[in-house]
């Protein structure tokens, strides 16, 4: 059996925060920028990303965007940590995620990392609340490079370092919700499975040519089959 690496998407693929992380970078470009973060659409994009467009969309001035971006991303890391303090019964972790979690971490042939939108100290903030952090000791984010298709080298980088297995690409899998994280798959030579369990539907998904799809990960058996092969 030859080792698999295996990448997660965060929002929609392993968690759902009831809408904290985008509440919380609103309002830190709500204070920030004294403009509204509108009409942005979030999904498998990169904070960095996310916050670059409102700022586009606020006509403010590109020359301002770096200084803003920075302290934009700090007030909402501090923001999302107050927020996640609090319990809310509307987090949750997505169907089958938790065991799926913890029979990949037993598995000898699996190992597990991220790849991810989220910055590296939102995304830990964010599975440390729904108990899964431990899961994933390395990863691709935001905070190393803003453009998503760069993150999958970045983290099968540390995955090899860390794991002290040198990964080619044919062995990693990509697992995320939107056509994004499948491109980022294809952009690091690996294969993506995407999951149905955020706002696009499989039949959207398959466009982007996903190595396979399913509705979500709650089917434990037919995913380890999947990413087993
Ligand atoms: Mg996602």
């Amino acid at each position: 059996m030859e080792t698999r690496l295996i990448l997660f998407d965060i929002d929609q693929t392993l968690v759902d925060m009831a809408g904290a992380g985008m509440r919380c970078l609103r309002r830190a470009f709500r204070e920030v920028c004294q403009a509204e973060l509108d009409g942005v659409v979030p999904d498998g994009r990169t904070d960095p990303a996310i916050l670059r467009e409102g700022l586009a969309a606020a006509r403010i001035p590109p020359g301002r965007w770096a200084d803003l971006e920075r302290e934009c991303l700090e007030r909402y890391a501090e923001a999302l940590e107050v927020e996640l303090a609090v319990p809310d019964p509307g987090r949750h972790l997505k169907p089958g995620v938790q065991p799926l979690l913890e029979t990949l971490s037993e598995a000898d042939w699996a190992h597990l990392g991220l790849l991810t939108g989220n910055l590296e100290s939102t995304a830990r903030l964010k599975l440390r609340a729904l108990g899964i952090e431990h899961h994933f000791p390395v990863g691709g984010f935001a905070s190393d490079c803003s453009n998503r298709c760069s993150l999958g080298p970045v983290a099968l980088e540390r995955a090899r370092r860390h794991f002290r297995v040198p990964f080619q690409p044919p062995q990693v899998w990509v697992v995320g919700d939107t056509a994004h994280d499948v491109q980022a798959a294809h952009a690091l030579g690996a294969r993506a499975l995407a999951v149905a369990s955020g706002r696009y539907p499989v039949t959207v998904l398959e466009e982007s040519r996903p190595a396979a799809v399913l509705a979500d990960l709650s089917d434990l058996p037919r995913v380890l089959n999947i990413l087993r092969n």
